[in-house]
Formats: structure tokens, sequence, C-alpha cells
């Protein structure tokens, strides 16, 4: 027997006309690509998003096209997300800090055919604009003033092509399961692969986001999304924050500690998520101007693990850290580490302890330890698996691959090693390529990374395994200091012994300008690996 109730599809588009009518005038702050800081509100995004699914509409996009966007979190870029899904098309969000070369196998993976650009990339799509035949023609998210000449096929500016529509317009209704968005995942190797998330799976996972244990923004909070709207479907905010009517504050194109710190305080933000990299630059900038941010209660961090002394950082200055885990394919929440009883009730290390996990899932993300066999381990804290995971928001296979993707119970391997303790609080050991097989034991190189960003001289770490004749391989540390300041290898050393087993102590320190980064954030392993291939530890020559 089925149940009585009313079949209302769970549509993307239906967050945005909530925020329109019951939170219209809710604001939406963003500092311009063109400079300005722009304000608008839920009701105006809800107007000109339907406008945008007009002008595309009359373009004969239809549903399941895919229409690109490759552009910063500004208001301009939401209501195309909404304007792109109230048709049905699809909005794929395409990562300008890929190379050229990458964008365009991705366009034309993907096959967009429409492309909306911030002003900032008109000169890299010039560039590739050969390569990308699919795309009909190009928007430039701006205004006349301040539209470029461009050889970009059909090129308008936004604001112009907008004036064509009246927004006299109804969005459409269809089956929840319709694709709404997809975003490629960076892997280090192998073609990228395409995350095709659906208009259900952005619902519930908006939330699974709205949960008080997870991003828990309200109605009277200011939420400032670093974390692009181009990277893993935003975290989800393009989705939670208008859902909940929360106030947005989205950054542009300028992420560096002091601009990123102007806003926050400025517009009063209570709640803010991005990668530890940004969260490195806006705390260098704090502490170097002896700045304050009395109104944030929230910094949520993800994308890497948020070492500890980061944690303690906003701990000590009033606002909760919530580190979370999770993967572009899981939508992209899997775990945040928030204190349920009795862990909210410590106080100092024994507290830290608990937030520097990577925590416990909300409902609607399932997860399980397993060794290579497939046979699950068990939960203690110690033993070390392969973390799988299934739920409503978790990819089931990528865009045109056929391969199998999940296990037999419907678990989708996330490529990452971790234990969890008795009571579910997950801790990310490793990616399973980046663990250090030494002496047939496992190193955790992001355990040996977060001590060492703990030194107060070490700006960021990283930690790869190098060859070793005796034990296979050997923790190397290489370490970008402070601005301004020098250190030694055996200062780093003395800082790092006693807190880490003996054989986890590293073989040897480098010293480099700097340490480089994924499109996304992520320390790029693959080339540290490659410029240290050859690279002899102390005692270790054959
Ligand atoms: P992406 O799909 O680009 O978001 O990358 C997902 C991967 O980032 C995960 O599989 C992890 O390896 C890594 N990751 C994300 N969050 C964390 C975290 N809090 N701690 C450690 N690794 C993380």
């Amino acid at each position: 027997m089925l149940g009585l109730m009313q079949d209302w599809p769970l549509l993307c588009h239906r967050i945005i006309e909530h925020a329109a009518r019951i939170h219209g005038n809710q604001e939406v702050v963003t500092r311009s690509v063109e400079g300005p800081i722009v304000r608008t509100t839920y009701a105006q995004i809800h107007q000109r998003a339907l406008k945008v699914s007009q002008m595309l509409d009359r373009a004969g996009i239809k549903l399941g096209d895919r229409v690109a966007t490759i552009a910063w979190n500004t208001a301009r870029h939401l209501e195309c997300w909404y304007g792109i899904m109230g048709i049905g098309a699809i909005c794929h969000t395409v990562n300008p800090r890929l190379f050229p070369d990458q964008i365009a196998w991705i366009v034309n993976h993907a096959q967009d055919r429409v492309m909306i650009t911030d002003l900032t990339f008109v000169p890299i799509l010039e560039k590739i604009a050969d390569q990308i035949p699919s795309v009909e023609r190009f928007i430039v998210l701006t205004d006349k003033e301040h539209m470029p000449p461009t050889t970009l096929k059909n090129a308008v500016a936004y604001e112009e092509w907008l004036k064509e529509a009246d927004g006299d317009f109804e969005w459409k209704t269809f089956d929840e399961n319709t694709a709404a968005a997809m975003c490629y995942t960076s892997g280090t190797t192998g073609d990228p692969k395409g995350v095709l998330y659906s208009h259900r799976s952005n619902v519930l996972h908006a939330l699974m986001a709205n949960n008080p244990d997870a991003l828990g923004t309200r109605a009277a909070d200011t939420m400032l999304p670093v974390v692009p709207l181009f990277h893993a479907n935003s975290w989800g905010i393009a989705f939670s924050a208008p859902s909940m009517g929360t106030k947005l504050v989205m950054p542009g194109a300028k992420l560096d500690g002091a601009s990123v710190y102007e806003l926050l305080s400025t517009e009063k933000v209570t709640h803010t998520a991005g990668v530890p990299t940004v969260w490195l630059m806006l705390l260098q900038y704090m502490q170097k101007e002896k700045l304050t941010l009395p109104h944030l209660k929230m910094v949520v961090c993800g994308g890497s693990a948020m070492p500890r002394s980061m944690i303690k950082a906003f701990v000590d200055m009033g606002a909760e850290a919530r580190h979370a885990w999770g993967m572009t394919e899981m939508s992209p929440l899997g775990t945040l580490a928030t204190l349920k009883p009795p862990f909210d009730q410590t106080t100092g290390d024994a507290r830290l302890d608990v937030l520097a996990t990577q925590g416990y899932p909300p409902f609607g993300v399932q997860m399980k330890i397993t060794d290579d066999a497939g046979k699950e381990v068990p939960w203690d804290g110690k033993t070390f698996g392969r973390l799988k995971v299934s739920g409503p928001a978790i990819a089931k296979n990528y865009y045109r691959v056929d391969s199998e993707i999940l296990d037999d119970a419907g678990f989708f391997d996330t490529g990452d090693v971790a234990t969890i303790d008795q009571d579910g609080y997950m801790r990310i050991t490793d990616r399973s390529k980046d663990v250090i097989k030494s002496g047939g034991e496992w190193i955790s190189s992001i355990d040996l990374e977060n001590l060492a960003v703990g030194h107060p001289k070490v700006a960021e770490a990283a930690v790869i395994g190098v060859y070793h004749p005796k034990w296979d391989e050997r923790p190397l540390l290489i370490c970008q200091l402070k601005p301004d300041v020098t250190c030694t290898r055996d200062e780093i050393l003395q800082y790092m012994d006693g807190k880490i087993a003996k054989w986890w102590m590293p073989d040897d320190i480098v010293f480099v300008e700097a340490i480089p980064h994924t499109a996304t954030g992520k320390i790029l392993k693959t080339a540290l690996r490659d410029q240290f291939k050859t690279y002899t530890l102390p005692g270790a020559a054959a």
C-alpha cells in the first residue's frame, strides 16, 4: 500500500521560490568582479533567475542540455544556477583553476551548449575557444560599460542579455531524479570524472546541511562561503542558505586574508566555510594586524585536514571550528566534527582531540571501513580501513563512464583510508595513495603535516614517502616557512619529538618557497613526489 501524501517533487528551484516568498528581503551581498560591493535580495535573485530561464528557453536550451558557468561566488552566478536548473537544464560548474586544456577537455566531455563566464576568464576562454565547438554562445557576467571587446562566439554582456526578458516565465515541474548540476572531480591521475547531481539529491543534501550539527545556519545568520560555487557543489551552500533564508555574503574574486577579513567584519558574518589554505591566509593576516572578529560563530573547514593549531586559533577567538570531510561525489558533505555527549563536556586538549577528527555523518550518510578484500574492520579508533559510503546524495556512477563504482552492498569507495571509533567519529589517515608504507606498517602523512604546522614558524607542511632501501618508504617533511623567519631542520624535529611514535618521525626536512596546490586547494602531492623522486634520505644511500 502506498502512502497518501502529495507528490511534491524535490526540485532545486523550489528552494529559491521559498526564499523569495518567505525571506524575500533577506540580503545577498557581493564583492563584484568589477570592484564595488553590490547588494541584492532573494526576491530579486528569484526574479532575475526567471529571466535567465526565459532567455535560455528562448535560445532553445532544453531539459538535459548542459549550460556551463565559470565564475566566482557572486549573486549573478547564483541567479544563473537557479535559472539553468529551473528549466531542467544542467548547470555545469567549471573550475577556472584547471589548466586551459583540462577546461577544454571537460567542456567537450559535457558538451556544454552555453558558457556563462566572469570577466576574469574571458582571456582563458578566448585561448581555447577553437577547442570547444559545442559552445554556441558566451555570456559575460557584466554590464555594457564593463564588457570588453572579445572574439568569443556570440558574446553578450549578461545585463544586456537579461534586458531582453520580462521575467514572465513559469518554471517547469519534472521528475525529482532529473539531473540538475554537474561538477568534474579534479583527479590528480587519469581524466577528470563528471559527477551528476539530481534535483532530489541536491534538495536532500540541503536539508542534511541545515541540520544544526552540520552547517546549521538560521534565518538570522550570515554565511560567507569562501568555498567557490565551482568546487564540489559549493558544499551545498547555494541551496542550504536560501532554503533557511540565511543572508549570504559572496566574496567574488578576492580571497586573500585582507579581503575576506574585511567582508567578515563589515557584514558581521556569523558562519563561513572554506579550505584550510584560506583560513591560513586569514589567520596570518589577523595575527599580523592584531584584529578580531567578534560576530563570527562558526568556521567550517574541509577539503583537506584542518590542522589542530588552526582549530585552536578559531576556538581561542571564540568561534566554533567545524571540521568537515566530504567529496565532490558526496554532494559533498560526509562527516562533521561536532561535540555530542559526553564530549561536549570536555575541555582543553581533550576537546581539541574530538574537534580535530573528521567527525561523524549526519543522517543520510552511511559509512563503513573495510580491508582490501572488502571485509569490514572494527570501529575501534585504531584499525585503518578503506572508507566507503552510501546515501541518497552520493554518486552511483560517473557521467558517460561505463564502469561499476559501487561494491555489492551499494557503497562507494572514497579512496580515503580512515579509522572510526566506537562513537562513530571518523579520522582520515590519508588518501590511499598518499599513505607512507614503512616496513609494512602505515604512517599517516596527514598526521605529520598537522603536527608540523603547529610549529610557530611553519606556514604549511607536506609529507611524502621517499624510497628507502631498508623500509621501502620513509617520510620526508617539506616545509614552507612563514614570511621573514628562519628555522632549522633540528628545531622542527625537536618540536615533533615525543608527540608521535618514534618510527613516524620524518627522516629529513626540506624547506621550499611554496608548496604547490591542486585546483581545489589541496597539496599537490604528485608534483612533490616528482620533484623529490631521486631524493636520498640521510643514511639511506643504497
Ligand atoms: P574533493 O572532491 O575535491 O572535495 O576532494 C575530496 C577529497 O578531499 C576526499 O576524498 C579527501 O581525500 C579530501 N578531504 C576532504 N575533506 C577532508 C578533511 N577534512 N580531511 C582530510 N581530507 C579531506
